[in-house]
């Protein structure tokens, strides 16, 4: 296995997420609910029984240096509120963490999702509001980006542990601590 740099797989993965990120929007978004409009707008980041988002350490980098563009004192806040998920969610338990769900850190009522951007899970660029169930997405589209997104963290880390809770990388990422 080629092993890549940091930024060299920080580079490929913003590609790939962008890639992705136009195709759903012009083949799939435009029949989903508009979110701008949502009477109901983060429910779908905030519901603790629904989210269950994994990422990988390179996203969580990812993730990391698209937050570098806000304060420090609100980085520090969404830092805190990571840890506090980990925490009240006990995602850090032996259990399978995919069954385990929580409130995302990332959703604040006045900005939206902070890396709507750049950094944005592909779960959460899949997900949308559809009002008719063949107008989703299919499945495989998301399984393909997530094996790619998994080959790079692994030519970049290695084989160490690769998907995890979006909160409990960002907690462990947290160099502010
Ligand atoms: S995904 Fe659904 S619940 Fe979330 S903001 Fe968009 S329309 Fe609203
Ligand atoms: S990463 Fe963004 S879109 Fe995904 S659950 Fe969190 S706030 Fe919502």
């Amino acid at each position: 296995m080629k092993m890549l740099t940091e930024t060299k797989a920080l580079g490929g993965l913003e590609k790939l997420k962008t890639s992705f990120q136009n195709f759903i929007k012009t083949n799939y978004e435009y029949r989903a609910q508009n979110c701008q409009t949502c009477p109901t707008k983060g429910a779908c980041c905030l519901d603790a029984h629904f989210v269950n988002v994994h990422i990988t350490r390179l996203e969580a980098v990812a993730i990391r240096n698209t937050l570098k563009n806000l304060s420090e004192e609100k980085q520090r806040e969404i830092y805190k509120r990571a840890a506090e998920t980990v925490e009240k969610y006990n995602l850090k338990s032996d259990d399978d963490t995919f069954e385990k769900t929580f409130a995302c850190p990332l959703f604040e009522k006045s900005l939206g999702c902070l890396i709507h951007e750049n950094a944005k899970p592909s779960a959460c660029i899949s997900h949308a509001c559809y009002e008719n169930r063949e107008d989703l997405p299919p499945e495989r589209f998301q399984e393909q980006i997530e094996n790619t997104i998994e080959k790079l963290n692994k030519r970049t880390y290695g084989n160490a542990l690769t998907w995890l809770p979006l909160p409990v990388w960002l907690d462990s990422i947290n160099t502010s601590k």
